[in-house]
């Protein structure tokens, strides 16, 4: 679709369909959204109308879903792609919320070609070319916790998948360089297992040690919740995630 069709599709879009003043009231409060200017806020309230446009929040389990939960949901979805385009969520439609955490129940085939049965429980998922399920109550429980945000970590997992597979490398900017950004991570990913391997406290969930593409997932979350400690602890990743983002939260901050 050429850039203008888009946009004059988009720009309908946003004269339809409103968002109620009230909701946006009461989220543009949420931690990762601190600092941001006026029209920052503009534009993340346009993402997040075209957002709800394309994209259909479901509820499972009886759960019913309001407006303000899909505002809410919405909203932490496009603050990853606040200087990005909603291009990142395309070639999938559907959220899937259960009230609580869920079960994990697939069969998947390892490098030496074994089949193993996965069963466990989760907060959210990400499939590629498919849905994002998230739980509400981590969503809840998340606007009130400082540095866990799942839903920035299932969108992060949305947009690394994009190229190549989830491998904690999303697809870079032309004024990016791979090699850096293979660098920063690689070496920052053996220095965090090791720690984790110890049993070490870790400033980030230790849960992303599980691989590169949780790292990146987990170093997205606090990227957005907790600027300060991945720029204090993680200095070269919280340059790259700028780069990438085209966001600087430390600054907003301040
Ligand atoms: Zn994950």
């Amino acid at each position: 679709m050429s850039w203008s069709i888009k946009n004059w599709q988009r720009n309908r879009i946003l004269q339809q369909e409103g968002m109620p003043e009230s909701i946006w009231q009461n989220l543009i409060h949420l931690r990762c959204l601190s600092g941001l200017n006026p029209e920052e806020l503009t534009r993340l309230r346009e993402w997040t109308t075209l957002f709800l446009h394309q994209k259909q929040i479901v509820g499972v389990q009886e759960l019913e879903i309001t407006d303000e939960m899909r505002v809410t949901i919405a909203l932490q979805a496009c603050i990853l792609i606040l200087n990005l385009d909603l291009d990142y969520y395309r070639n999938w439609i559907e959220i899937i919320v259960y009230p609580d955490e869920f079960i994990l129940d697939y069969d998947y085939t390892d490098q030496y070609g074994i089949v193993h049965h996965a069963h466990q429980i989760a907060a959210g998922e990400a499939w590629s070319a498919g849905p994002v399920i998230l739980s509400w109550q981590d969503i809840a429980h998340s606007t009130s916790q400082a540095g866990h945000n799942v839903v920035i970590h299932e969108f992060a997992h949305k947009i690394d998948m994009l190229h190549e597979g989830a491998n904690g490398c999303p697809e870079l900017h032309a004024n990016m360089s791979a090699y850096a950004w293979h660098e920063v991570f690689s070496e920052a990913y053996a220095k965090f297992c090791r720690q984790v391997d110890k049993q070490q406290t870790t400033v980030i969930d230790p849960y992303a040690a599980e691989s590169p593409a949780e790292f990146f997932a987990v170093l997205s979350e606090a990227f957005f919740e907790l600027p300060l400690i991945v720029q204090q602890h993680f200095p070269s990743i919280y340059e790259q995630l700028a780069l990438f983002y085209r966001q600087d939260p430390v600054q907003r901050w301040r």
